[in-house]
């Protein structure tokens, strides 16, 4: 795998590589994932990136994250002053997701399998972005009236695709809310689509400078 990926690098014609996850037992995913190229990270999940990502510096930022946002400011939601609650803190959604809304002024609650009361952090959010992987976590209740929701969960339920928000309870609530299936999963393939562009044009740009 290390060495496929050494060779991916090499190509000047390939601008982007991404590792699938979850790697079979006996592979190594930060290894895989740190052995791409930073300027081909095209989801953003190197460390270099995330480093970058921490800084503030939004150069290669993780797909599904950066579609969580950019749906939210399709709304014409703001961030600046917002309370923004994250459910899951996983390196490639939660962590990142809730960086991009600090970033942006948001005041940014990160919740995850410990937390004592989601429903009672949920009911302060004007933005909640869910990314837990459990069906039916969030229910009507559990949302401010008028939130974005952003549902990022996926789960098979008698081989139909569920998301972590339960839709129906929790639409009569929200303000705006995403699908499952139908909406950060495309958005998440569009965004490879455009850092893949962004990282043909960093390559670019290191080539001309070397
Ligand atoms: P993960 O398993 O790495 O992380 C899940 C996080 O949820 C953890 O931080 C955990 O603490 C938290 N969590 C689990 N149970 C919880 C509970 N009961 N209460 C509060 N927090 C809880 O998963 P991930 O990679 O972050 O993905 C999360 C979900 O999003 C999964 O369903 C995944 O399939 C989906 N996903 C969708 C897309 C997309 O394009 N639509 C992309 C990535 C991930």
């Amino acid at each position: 795998l290390l060495d496929t990926i050494q060779g991916l690098n090499d190509r000047s014609e390939i601008h982007g590589i991404l590792v699938q996850l979850p790697l079979p037992d006996g592979l190594d995913s930060h290894e895989a994932i740190n052995a791409i190229d930073p300027m081909k990270d095209v989801d953003g999940c190197t460390t270099t990136n995330l480093g970058e990502l921490v800084s503030g510096n939004e150069r290669l930022v993780p797909c599904t994250p950066r579609g969580t946002i950019a749906m939210i400011e399709s709304t014409g939601t703001t961030f600046e002053g917002k309370t923004a609650v994250v459910i899951g803190r996983s390196i490639l959604v939660g962590k990142p997701v809730a960086l991009l809304m600090l970033n942006r002024h948001a005041v940014v609650t990160l919740c995850h399998s410990r937390t004592p009361d989601l429903g009672a952090e949920g009911r302060e959010a004007d933005i909640l972005v869910v990314a837990a992987g459990r069906r039916g976590l969030v229910t009507g209740d559990m949302i401010k009236p008028g939130a974005v929701v952003i549902d990022v969960g996926i789960n098979v339920v008698d081989g139909k695709l569920k998301g972590d928000v339960d839709f129906e309870s929790a639409k009569e609530v929200a303000g705006h809310i995403t699908p499952v299936p139908g909406g950060v999963g495309p958005m998440t393939r569009a965004m490879l689509l455009e850092n893949t562009l962004i990282a043909a044009k960093l390559q670019a740009d290191s080539a001309s400078e070397s």
